[in-house]
């Protein structure tokens, strides 16, 4: 068989420990052999970060502006225990969080929904993706601890010097405060990342906040939604015959319990970073669940939503035998190529990305699983297979697909 052609490069972002061994695997099995792989590569593993004064992770950042797609492997964030681990001169920043902030872009996390891992929400049939605001609020906050009585107030000094106030208590003993903010911009790019995942995915968009309590800062996410809706989105979405609501919250979370997937929740930053863990927690498993950075141009930089699965790593160092999913790090690859594909017009390389998550999903559905979903599954007598085995797997249900 001739290997499928690609005339754009990825960028690909390769990561540390235990992901980063199966990103090898994976493109030894799965990908070199069927595809002519293009790709423009940044190595984000910690030591090349560190060698470089974090220097890759921009580089590969820009790199993502200016071909439009890339795909990463999970990388550490480095803390205290890392700084001896690795000898680091800095405790570099969280890759993420730099590419995140050069992209401005909005983060959207999907379920990979199989038969044999059933969601613990009976009626859920399709995946429930979260599209978490990842800028402001809680994560940006100043807070004070209230010794005693006294007054605290909101101040806003404009650049020509008046202020305006705002109380917000008169405390007669000790408290606490906590000041919050969101930027107009950033807000306008979340909504706009959100149309426009809504459209190419072609799926329902839910947003929902608690405008009726917060009735300036929350109502300001709704209104800047609705506004860029009505203006830019509304005949693209009625075109697509898909639609945007905005409801409350907890009418939301309700709703969702009830609802049979198949559409986006966008969330306020902290919600989106709560309620993500309690969607794929319910859907089966964090190895099994993708994560994809859209930005407002329409940069894309997909990867898998868990880390770098450290306590495997440290038993493959020791020469033990793992048993890591590998899913959601090949459905990276997939989501990267399939939209390689459109955006160049190779339908082939589409064709190719599903017909490779498909192997996943049927080696799956006949049994053959990392532990991980082995502890999990529905299905009777499953084989437990070891992470290169599992892959290995894959391929040959592949082969049979191609
Ligand atoms: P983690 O790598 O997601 O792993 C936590 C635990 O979840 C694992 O120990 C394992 O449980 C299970 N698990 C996660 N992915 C799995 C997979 N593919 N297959 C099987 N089991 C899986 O999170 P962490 O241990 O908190 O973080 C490790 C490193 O990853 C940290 O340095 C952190 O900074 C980094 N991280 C990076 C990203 C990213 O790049 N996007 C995201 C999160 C964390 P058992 O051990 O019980 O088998
Ligand atoms: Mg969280």
């Amino acid at each position: 068989m001739e290997k499928i052609k690609m005339t754009t490069p990825l960028v690909e972002m390769d990561g540390d420990e235990m992901t980063r061994i199966l990103w090898k695997m994976i493109k030894d099995e799965l990908l070199n052999p069927f595809i002519d792989l293009k790709t423009e590569y940044y190595d984000l593993g910690l030591e090349r970060r560190n060698e470089t004064d974090d220097q890759v992770t921009f580089d590969s950042a820009n790199a993502t502006k200016k071909y439009g797609v890339a795909v990463k492997c999970a990388t550490i964030t480095p803390n205290a225990a890392r700084m001896t681990e690795y000898d680091l001169k800095q405790m570099w920043k969280s890759p993420n969080g730099t590419i995140r902030a050069i992209l401005d872009g909005t983060v959207f996390r999907t379920p990979i929904t199989v038969k044999g891992i059933e969601p613990c929400v009976r009626n859920w049939k399709k995946p429930i993706t979260i599209a978490r605001h990842a800028y402001g609020d809680v994560y940006k906050a100043s807070e004070m601890k209230i010794p005693g009585p006294g007054k605290c107030e909101l101040v806003y000094t404009a650049e020509d010097g008046t202020e305006t106030r705002e109380l917000i208590h008169e405390f007669e003993g000790a408290g606490i405060i906590q000041g919050q903010h969101n930027l107009q911009g950033s807000i306008e790019s979340f909504a706009r990342s959100c149309f426009n995942y809504a459209l190419d995915t072609k799926q329902d968009l839910w947003f929902a906040t608690k405008d009726t309590i917060s009735k300036k800062y929350d109502h300001t996410f709704k209104d800047i939604f609705q506004d860029i809706y009505d203006q830019e989105y509304d005949a693209k979405f009625k075109e697509a015959g898909i639609e945007y609501f905005y409801t409350l919250i907890d009418d939301a979370v309700a709703r969702i319990m009830k609802a049979e997937g198949g559409f986006i929740w966008a969330c306020k930053n902290y919600d989106g970073d709560v309620m993500s863990d309690m969607v794929s927690s319910a859907f089966g498993s964090l190895a099994m669940m993708t994560s994809v950075l859209v930005s407002p141009e329409g940069y894309y930089e997909y990867e898998a939503a868990h880390g770098t699965v450290q306590r495997h790593y440290y038993k493959h160092l020791k020469g033990e035998e793992t048993s890591t999913n590998s899913v959601a790090t090949i459905f990276a690859w997939t989501g990267a190529l399939r939209k390689r594909g459109e955006l160049d017009n190779l339908p082939e390389l589409s064709r190719f990305a599903d017909k490779l998550e498909q192997a996943c999903l049927s080696t799956i559905e006949a049994g053959k699983m990392t532990k991980d979903l082995a502890l999990i599954t529905t299905l009777d007598k499953p084989q437990v297979l070891n992470s290169e085995e599992f892959i290995k797997a894959v391929r040959e249900e592949l082969e049979g697909l191609l």
